[in-house]
Formats: C-alpha cells, sequence, structure tokens
C-alpha cells in the first residue's frame, strides 16, 4: 500500500512537471514580483543575474522601504532603533537592473496566451497593469482577526507587531511606559506561523527588559502549541534558568478573545486533557494571531482565509500546483504536512527558496527541465535570548521522498539531515546562548540582508 502510494505520488509529481508549459524563447521574457521582502527582493536580484540579466524583471513593493522583521524584537526592548532595520531598494535597480514599482498589487489573472496581468494601485489612487510570462508571489503573511469582546473598533488596538513596522513601535512605547509591578501577556499562535523561534526569542528580551527596567513585573507566555516548538534546549534554558520569577510559560493555551478596554485576554488552556477557560488580566498585551497567506495569494486564488491559508507548490520550483506560471515564495506558501514544502517560514529560508525559484524560472523560461538532482536548501538563525546573550539554530534541507508518519503519503520535499549525528527531521541549536554569538548574530544579519538588496 505504502509503495502504491509512493508510486502514485512519485507519478503525479513526473506528471505535473511534465505538464509545466515550456514557452518558447521570446525576444524578451519578462517576470513580475509581487512584494519585497526577504523572499521577493531575492529572487529579484537572481532572477536578473542568473539569466545574464535578459529577463524583464518588475519588481512591485508597496512600501518605499522594508522593514526586517529579523532583529526587530531588539526593536520592541528599545535595544536597536527600528530605522536601523530598514532596507532601500535603490542597489536592486541600480546594481542589477530590477525595475521597481512602488505600489500595491491589487489583482493577478490569467490574460490569455500564456501571460498574466498584474493590477498595481499607487498610494496615490493611480491604477497600473504589467504583464509578464510569470508572476512570483511574495507578499508575506496576513494575520487573522483576533475577537475583540467589548468594541470591535478597538481590534485595531491589539498589537502583534509580528509584521515589523508602526506595530512595533507602538509595543516598544508601550512596554516602555509600563509601570514597574505590572503584567506584560503575550501570546503565540499554533504552528505554522512565522519564524519558530521567534515568539521565544520575544518572550527571552521582553523578561530581560522587565527584569533590567521594571522590577517586580511580571510577563505571561500564553503558547497554543503543547511546548517550546523551537529550540527548546535554549529557551528551555533561558525561561527556566535567566528568568524563573518573571515569566509565567503556559503551554497549551489558546487565546479566544480579547477584552482591550481592561486588556483581559480570555484563552482555553489545556491541562492532562482537561480544558478550561481562563482570564489573564495584563498592562501591555501582546496577541500574536494564527497568520495565512499575504492577501494577493488569497485574491489570485492561490489559497482561502479558511481550510487552506496557504498556497500549494511544487517544492522544486514553487510554482503553483494549482496555477502554472505563478510561483509563491516565502511566507505565504504551505509549509509542513500533506502538499507542504517542508521548510519553515523564516527569513534566511526565504532567501534561500528565492534562488531555488530563480534558479527554475530562468531554466523554464528556457525551455528546459529543473534540475533536481542535488536540490537543498540551508538556514541558520540567531536568537537574542537576552541584551548580551543569543543562541542559533541551524539547519539544511535535502529535496527528497518523505514518508508522513501519520498518513504514510510519500512525496518529494525538503527534509532536514543533520550531518553531525546523521539524524533527520531535527534542526541543530546551540549548546547554550552566549555573548559570542551575540557578536555572530550581527555578523549573520548583516551578510543575510547584504544577500537580499545589494
Ligand atoms: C520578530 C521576528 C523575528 C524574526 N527573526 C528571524 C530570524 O532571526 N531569522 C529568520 O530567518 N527569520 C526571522 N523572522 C522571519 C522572517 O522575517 C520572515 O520569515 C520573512 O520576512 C518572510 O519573508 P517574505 O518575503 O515572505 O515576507 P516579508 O519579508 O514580510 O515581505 C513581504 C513584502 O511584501 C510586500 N507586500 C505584501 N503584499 C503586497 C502587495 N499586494 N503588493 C505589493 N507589495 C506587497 C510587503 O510590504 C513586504 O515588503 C522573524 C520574524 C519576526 C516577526
Amino acid at each position: 500500500m505504502n509503495n502504491r502510494r509512493h508510486f502514485i505520488a512519485a507519478a503525479a509529481a513526473t506528471a505535473a512537471a511534465a505538464l509545466i508549459p515550456l514557452r518558447a524563447s521570446a525576444a524578451v521574457n519578462r517576470v513580475v514580483v509581487v512584494g519585497g521582502g526577504m523572499a521577493g527582493a531575492t529572487v529579484a536580484k537572481y532572477l536578473r543575474l542568473w539569466s545574464n540579466r535578459t529577463l524583464d524583471v518588475t519588481l512591485v513593493e508597496q512600501n518605499p522601504t522594508y522593514v526586517s522583521n529579523i532583529m526587530s524584537n531588539l526593536a520592541v526592548t528599545g535595544q536597536v532603533a527600528l530605522s536601523s532595520l530598514n532596507f532601500g531598494y535603490a542597489k536592486l535597480v541600480s546594481k542589477y537592473g530590477v525595475k521597481l514599482v512602488t505600489a500595491s498589487v491589487t489583482a493577478v489573472e490569467p490574460a490569455g496566451a500564456g501571460l498574466w496581468k498584474v493590477t498595481t494601485r499607487t498610494a496615490n489612487g493611480s491604477v497600473g497593469t504589467l504583464h509578464a510570462e510569470r508572476v512570483v508571489l511574495a507578499p508575506g503573511i496576513q494575520m487573522d482577526p483576533v475577537p475583540e469582546t467589548s468594541d470591535p473598533t478597538r481590534s485595531a488596538d491589539i498589537l502583534h507587531a509580528w509584521i515589523a513596522g508602526p506595530q512595533t513601535n507602538q509595543l516598544r512605547q508601550r512596554l516602555a511606559a509600563m509601570a514597574p509591578g505590572g503584567t506584560f501577556v503575550m501570546s503565540i499562535p499554533p504552528k505554522p506561523y512565522r519564524c519558530p523561534p521567534g515568539p521565544y526569542e520575544r518572550a527571552c528580551v521582553v523578561a530581560d527588559y522587565l527584569k533590567r527596567n521594571k522590577p517586580n513585573s511580571r510577563l505571561v507566555v500564553l503558547d497554543a502549541n503543547p511546548g517550546i516548538s523551537a529550540e527548546p534546549e535554549n529557551f528551555g534554558y533561558a525561561f527556566g534558568t535567566l528568568y524563573p520569577s518573571v515569566l509565567q510559560y503556559v503551554p497549551n493555551a489558546k487565546v479566544v478573545s480579547v477584552d482591550s478596554p481592561s486588556g483581559t485576554v480570555t484563552a482555553d488552556v489545556t491541562v492532562s486533557g482537561v480544558t478550561t477557560r481562563q482570564q489573564f488580566a495584563s498592562n501591555v498585551l501582546n496577541v500574536i494571531p494564527p497568520h495565512r497567506a499575504g492577501a494577493i495569494v488569497q485574491l489570485a486564488g492561490l489559497a482561502n482565509a479558511t481550510d487552506q491559508p496557504f498556497a500549494q507548490v511544487w517544492p522544486y520550483s514553487f510554482e503553483s500546483v494549482a496555477k502554472p506560471g505563478l510561483h509563491v515564495i516565502g511566507d505565504s506558501h504551505r509549509t509542513a504536512g500533506t502538499g507542504g514544502t517542508g521548510l519553515p517560514m523564516a527569513g534566511h529560508v526565504g532567501n534561500q527558496e528565492a534562488k531555488i525559484c530563480a534558479s527554475a524560472i530562468v531554466s523554464l523560461l528556457a525551455g528546459k527541465s529543473v534540475d533536481t538532482a542535488l536540490l537543498a536548501a540551508n538556514s541558520a538563525c540567531y536568537s537574542p535570548v537576552s541584551s548580551t546573550l543569543a543562541s542559533w539554530l541551524t539547519a539544511v534541507y535535502h529535496y527528497e521522498d518523505y514518508t508522513d508518519p501519520k498518513t504514510l503519503l510519500t512525496s518529494r520535499k525538503f527534509v532536514i539531515h543533520d550531518y553531525v549525528s546523521g539524524s533527520t527531521g531535527v534542526a541543530t541549536e546551540a549548546l547554550k546562548p552566549s555573548s559570542e554569538n551575540f557578536s555572530k548574530m550581527n555578523t549573520w544579519f548583516k551578510s543575510l540582508m547584504a544577500e537580499s538588496y545589494s
């Protein structure tokens, strides 16, 4: 049975690959990239580089400057200025010849003859149209709304600060203004969510800040997951050894609603299989809701807000399974489970996906098939756990057959390999947080951002 499923899955992948339309080379092939974040900026750059600048590449980004999510937890505590996390698009234009349109993409539709029509709208309302042989969608994520019990109009007041920008500054201001002895409550959504270690990283740096600046204050972490979902050794050490008097960790705690005026969070908390509805009072509240694909991925018909909130793609090219010609990279495609790529939502991973996608598009537009023989991706990620200490997490992912232990279905996706232990499936984490890691974190961050934006 298992073999047969394997055969069917493999046959389906082969058949789909064979169906990918190989275009006769046009004078100039055009690619439109939607979203200039970690994934979109990188794919635009590498499409130009790896096509020897023969592809016409237009990047459409709604903001004039990108604000990095990476390191933004240190902007919440005020250790770094949010402005230091800004990255512009000038180098992509001047050095690589990417065309830049500062506008929001409002529609992506088939235009016949293998072309896609991309509709754009600028901040002052001007509507434009682009046509392309292929479109790469990299819009990041959207957050599910948080039910607000007393005044739905105040739901915008509930900060996630999980898309770096104005909310990051607002959360910093609220934290700085909190009186000593106050309570900061934050919540972690169920997986999959953007940056698996990120919320634990935030919990650590906020706990560290409270310890140093706000005597007798507390941090309550409501985690919808059954336990620490990434770097359990390092964050477990930090929670239990560095912050036991400040931080209360509540696993299996799903936020149900928020009452903004009183700062009360209602959550379903499960202990030993028994679920009770509990209330948590806060002075500062930070709810990170469950995510879904960026709005344009949903508008393009590649995902929906309910049962399939992320787009399904072929992992070797990130081309949509439903709509060939459209590619989805970064945080908007399915990661885990059936039809997932196996790659988590992370900036470094988005950079890797961008290169796999750029290489595939260059091949496909040249009428060649995608070579998957040595396909792999890597990820490195440093996490500050205080103002001076950091840990890290790293993984190498190979594109290969994977049998899901729950469904017994086999598909080709990216699977983690640990070359030291020889095991598969688990990322490697630092032995312990250290100041040396903290300094290496700054080097890693600078080189990753330079890789994408310069
Ligand atoms: C606090 C925090 C810490 C993190 N730390 C790390 C880390 O240490 N390491 C790591 O690897 N990852 C980290 N991440 C995760 C990482 O930031 C994301 O996974 C990554 O940014 C995803 O890249 P993306 O290109 O998919 O989306 P984004 O980087 O969010 O970019 C999406 C872009 O698309 C644009 N856009 C959206 N819709 C449209 C539209 N319709 N038209 C035009 N433009 C549009 C947006 O303006 C944005 O610029 C962290 C995340 C957070 C929140």
